[in-house]
């Protein structure tokens, strides 16, 4: 394989790339959103499509607080649009492809499902069935790509609630659901201390975790999660660059950081590119495992996972050999298996 970066195609990879934190709302490229809206019938917030794409995308121009995105967009135009078996079979299966075609060979795609069925008024063994079919599709297309998908719980419902999502990620496990992760801004109410019995049998099932975590407050949800939830990989996790002590844990229980440059500068979760560079050499000088990912793929402009990689290496806050390196951390710690669908027969 050669390791290098394109000269001719624009700082295209020229190795395959992998990526491990994308949720399905904000992987769906507008076109498809589209689609679905008018195939379905629903009301666009927009009358033309290029509204419609300004709309519903952020871009270093347009920059919004996380929980902004989440209340004006995500939640009801997002979220209602890719509800539904038919939006979501569609909404994977053009996902998996799209990714594919962009030079990437092993994709973890997430998401809560209880936030596409219209709230309970799809069955949710329909909607991930539909899920994995359009996982399945794509596949089948494109026989180098493999991949699975992530059950994000929310911090926002009960135990109760999260406890069904986790009967269900066991229950498909063997079709390519692949782990659990905790999503959602911070509630009072939630104590991922109440999880511990429930993550245990998520893990004898086979199923890894991971959790949002140290992306816009500070960092003691990391401190929570090593405690209580264990997790092998840990979402964003970036506030970690301010506290030794926890990246010395981090190294000690070997625990990948799933970092998203793009999303957290777009959402202001870090305040600009220098404080992106302060905190990604900080890792690196501790030795703290990180992956790049995009998070939010089609709601960023340009933000695909190539463009991330050519972005960072291009404002010189990290070199083609820490970019390869954290391509191949990828690879090493993804929960998916490899082998596209084959793995799953
Ligand atoms: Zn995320």
């Amino acid at each position: 394989m050669d390791h290098s970066f394109s000269k001719q195609h624009n700082s295209f990879p020229n190795f395959p790339l992998a990526e491990l934190h994308a949720h399905i709302g904000t992987s769906i490229n507008p076109f498809v959103y589209w689609q679905i809206a008018h195939e379905q019938g629903y009301k666009v917030p927009k009358k033309t499509y290029h509204e419609f794409v300004e709309f519903i995308t952020l871009s270093p121009e347009k920059k919004m607080k996380l929980n902004e995105y989440l209340r004006k967009i995500y939640h009801p135009v997002l979220d209602k649009l890719s509800s539904g078996t038919f939006a979501l079979e569609k909404a994977m299966y053009e996902t998996m492809g799209g990714a594919y075609r962009n030079n990437i060979a092993h994709i973890e795609i997430r998401g809560n499902i209880m936030k596409h069925n219209n709230n309970g008024d799809h069955d949710l063994d329909h909607i991930i069935m539909a899920m994995l079919r359009g996982m399945e599709r794509a596949f089948l297309e494109y026989p180098n790509l493999s991949g699975g998908y992530i059950f994000c719980l929310d911090r926002e419902y009960t135990v109760e609630k999260n406890a069904i999502m986790i009967e269900k990620a066991i229950k498909y496990k063997s079709r390519g659901v692949v782990a659990i992760d905790f999503a959602g801004p911070a509630n009072e109410e939630f104590k991922l201390e109440d999880y511990k019995q429930l993550i245990i049998k998520a893990k004898k099932a086979g199923l890894a975790i991971t959790t949002h975590s140290g992306e816009v407050d500070d960092a003691n949800d990391m401190w929570e999660a090593i405690e209580f939830i264990k997790p092998k990989r840990i979402g964003h996790g970036i506030k970690a660059a301010y506290d030794k002590e926890l990246m010395k844990q981090l190294v000690k229980q070997d625990v990948v950081l799933e970092v998203c440059p793009m999303s957290n500068l777009m959402t202001q979760a870090v305040e600009n590119e220098e404080e992106l560079k302060f905190i990604l050499r900080t890792f690196i000088e501790n030795k703290v495992k990180f992956t790049i990912n995009t998070d939010w793929p089609e709601m960023i402009a340009d933000a695909h996972l190539w463009r991330q990689f050519a972005m960072l290496r291009d404002k010189k806050i990290m070199s083609e050999e820490e970019l390869i390196q954290c391509n191949k951390i990828a690879f090493a710690s993804t929960f998916a298996p490899k082998g596209g669908l084959d793995a799953y027969l």
